[in-house]
């Protein structure tokens, strides 16, 4: 069979990343949770201290709504939201967050390269009701760690997609036991040749430190890339007999990072 080697992404891709009539969700591990819309989705993972939100999706009431409704209909309390986590200062990533910060007054991190680079070069320059509407609380960068409770986010420094671009590797439980997973910040390569070269160079080192990591679960935050809907179908309709589909061992995890190398070849050729 020829399997695609990557999502074919077109307009209607990137105009579905704004369509907020369906979002759907699933339990994956024990303590984390994914909510997605149809192209993009956000994690909430949760401590013996409360819950942390990693993205917030697309900056609208709706998406807030539909988060929150997904961490009750898991037996979750929303109350207990501390933190939301951002990959990076893109709108799709950014989103509600400022709903977190109102209703719950959740502790915001980003780096600070993105947090400027967020204020400056908005996603969607012409929209204003798309850009930057809340604080970052704490700047984090390569090397710096997120705890709460019994959980600890290890955090990388991966520049490529935005310039301070964030990708995360953090503990998750199934069953009582413990896998390590990786959230790969920035789906696609920039359109530039630097940015194509450093995104390589950081995708070489997230590679490393996950194989370092043990990491064996591999998550992304655009479902294009992963079969993202249908895996959480699966997930919510699985026996306890079947496998965890995030589960995919460490050999799979190398091998799923090769998505992002094709997608910088082929970025490559058409710059
Ligand atoms: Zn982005």
């Amino acid at each position: 069979m020829n399997r695609l080697n990557k999502p074919i992404i077109t307009k209607e891709t990137i105009k579905a990343m704004e369509d907020m009539s369906f979002f759907t969700h699933a339990l994956i591990f024990d303590d984390l949770l994914i909510i997605a819309q149809k192209e993009t989705n956000c994690f909430v993972l949760k401590t013996n201290d409360g819950l942390i939100v990693i993205d917030a999706i697309w900056p609208a009431k709706i998406v807030f709504d539909a988060i929150v409704d997904a961490i009750k209909s898991v037996g979750w309390n929303p109350d207990t939201i501390k933190k939301l986590v951002l990959t990076h200062g893109h709108v799709d990533h950014t989103g509600c967050g400022k709903y977190f910060v109102e209703t719950y007054n959740a502790e915001t991190y980003l780096s600070e390269v993105d947090d400027i680079f967020w204020k400056e070069h908005p996603t969607k320059p012409e929209r204003p009701e798309t850009w930057k509407n809340y604080q970052i609380d704490t700047y984090i960068q390569d090397g710096d760690t997120i705890t709460l409770g019994d959980k600890t986010i290890y955090v990388y420094g991966t520049p490529g997609h935005t310039p301070g671009c964030l990708s995360y590797i953090f503990p998750v439980k199934e069953a009582g036991e413990t896998h390590m997973a990786a959230l790969w910040g920035g789906t696609t390569p920039p359109w530039t040749k630097n940015g194509v070269e450093q995104y390589l160079k950081s995708l070489d080192y997230f590679i490393r430190e996950a194989n370092n990591k043990k990491v064996d679960v591999a998550l992304s935050n655009h479902t294009a890339i992963d079969n993202g809907l249908e895996r959480i179908l699966y997930s919510k309709k699985r026996m306890s007999y079947m496998p965890n589909i995030y589960i995919i061992g460490q050999d799979a995890f190398q091998k799923y990072c090769t998505v992002f190398q094709t997608l910088s070849f082929e970025m490559l050729d058409r710059l």
